[in-house]
């Protein structure tokens, strides 16, 4: 069985930098948005259907929170970020 969990991040190089992530949550597999450095307007926090919807409601959110323009301060594009490694697997005991 798979963990399927997709997420993808963006750094805006605002001021303040923030830094946006929208996430794939299943089983429905909408996508969410989310930050890890400032609070997303509820407005933003919501479902979306496609990845697309969803990174464009995360840069708005970004946009609302630092304003600033994207192409001039050199933001990075959406990436996407490896799911971590989970503590939980077997046989990789950090002490040994
Ligand atoms: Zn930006």
């Amino acid at each position: 069985m798979t963990m399927e969990t997709y997420r993808w991040q963006r750094k805006h190089e605002s001021e303040p930098p923030a830094t946006v992530s929208v996430l794939r949550t299943l089983p429905k597999g909408k996508w969410t948005v989310h930050s890890e450095d400032w609070t997303v307007p509820p407005g933003a926090v919501a479902e979306y259907d496609t990845l697309e919807r969803a990174m464009s409601a995360a840069d708005q959110a970004v946009a609302a929170h630092a304003p600033h323009d994207c192409g001039r301060t050199g933001c990075g594009d959406w990436m996407p970020v490896p799911p971590a490694p989970t503590d939980a697997s077997p046989g990789t005991d950090p002490l040994t």
